[in-house]
């Protein structure tokens, strides 16, 4: 059995709220708190059990996937810096322990209560590499998360990587930390591509290989990062309109269910945001992601919460 709620790693510590409405071509700082506050106004927050008090990370655990150099030039403002893309500020330094924290401690939380489905609401971790940041994304956490838990726990993870943007940070990182190998094997950065039906299908074609790892006992927890640049009317993506979008995450929740019954126990599964780009009305970022968690929800942990949502198309 499942239980019905997801529980949230948030804290308003893993939020920039400096200088990112206004002046960040990314709002992807600023997106934890933005969902959170929707949530609680259109009532979809009863989906969540929120966790505000955990420990972030330490300023030591991005040497897992960076170099000391590149650190100590986010810290401190200096050399490449900026090349995340971000505004900086000492608020955004300030929030990065807190995000990769995040997607950390719900990693390790579904792994020690696999009857719990775990929400990290965070982006900006797939692009960014050992001596740099990369499209919005200052540290490489899904690296950095993954490899601290293989070291603690053991476990081995597989990634879902539904954002419209190839995930780069994983296999970027191999070489600067061989450990990648182990926690987060060959083949298992499954980021799909195509226009929807061949979305679908290499999404598919994915699951099918991870089943059969999980299978083996050769991964153990899945993250599912359902970025919603990867839905038509997004302003940096081009892939799924909604109804293939939202398909993504029912399909992803039903493997989930069907390969916790193959293996006689619930598979622990993390849920993150990841990207989600839209000028004219962001709330469409929202509500889309909202979506990804009511399927996830409904299905994976035997609510019905009805999906009123509308996702409008881009103003031209
Ligand atoms: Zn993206």
């Amino acid at each position: 059995m499942r239980n019905p709620k997801i529980k949230t790693f948030y804290t308003d510590k893993q939020v920039c709220f400096d200088n990112i409405a206004e002046t960040s071509a990314s709002k992807s700082p600023l997106k934890p708190f933005l969902l959170i506050k929707r949530l609680k106004k259109n009532g979809y927050i009863k989906m969540l059990d929120i966790e505000e008090k955990f420990e972030p990370i330490s300023k030591k655990d991005f040497l897992i996937a960076h170099t000391k150099e590149y650190i100590e030039n986010v810290y401190s403002k200096k050399g490449n810096y900026a090349s995340n893309m971000l505004p900086w500020s000492q608020n955004l330094v300030n929030s990065l322990p807190y995000t990769t924290g995040a997607l950390y401690q719900a990693k390790k939380y579904a792994l020690l209560n696999p009857e719990t489905v775990c929400f990290a609401p965070v982006s900006g971790m797939h692009h960014a590499q050992p001596e740099r940041g990369m499209g919005f994304c200052t540290f490489s956490g899904q690296v950095i998360s993954a490899i601290k838990i293989y070291q603690e726990l053991g476990k081995v993870c597989a990634y879902f990587d539904l954002d419209g943007h190839y995930g780069n940070s994983i296999e970027d990182t191999r070489k600067f930390n061989p450990l990648v190998e182990e926690a987060i094997p060959e083949g298992c950065n499954i980021n799909p591509d195509g226009d929807n039906e061949a979305y679908i299908a290499e999404f598919q074609e994915g699951l099918a290989y991870v089943k059969d790892l999980v299978l083996q006992d050769k991964v153990h927890y899945v993250v599912f990062a359902h970025g919603a640049d990867s839905h038509k009317e997004d302003d940096l993506g081009n892939q799924c309109d909604t109804a293939h979008w939202v398909r993504c995450a029912e399909l992803f929740a039903t493997w989930v269910n069907e390969v916790s019954a193959l293996l006689g126990k619930p598979l622990p599964v993390v849920l993150a945001l990841f990207g989600g780009y839209r000028k004219d009305y962001y709330e469409a970022v929202l509500d889309l992601h909202t979506k990804s968690l009511i399927a996830c929800s409904n299905i994976i942990c035997g609510n019905q919460f009805e999906d009123t949502l509308i996702v409008p198309n881009k103003q031209k």
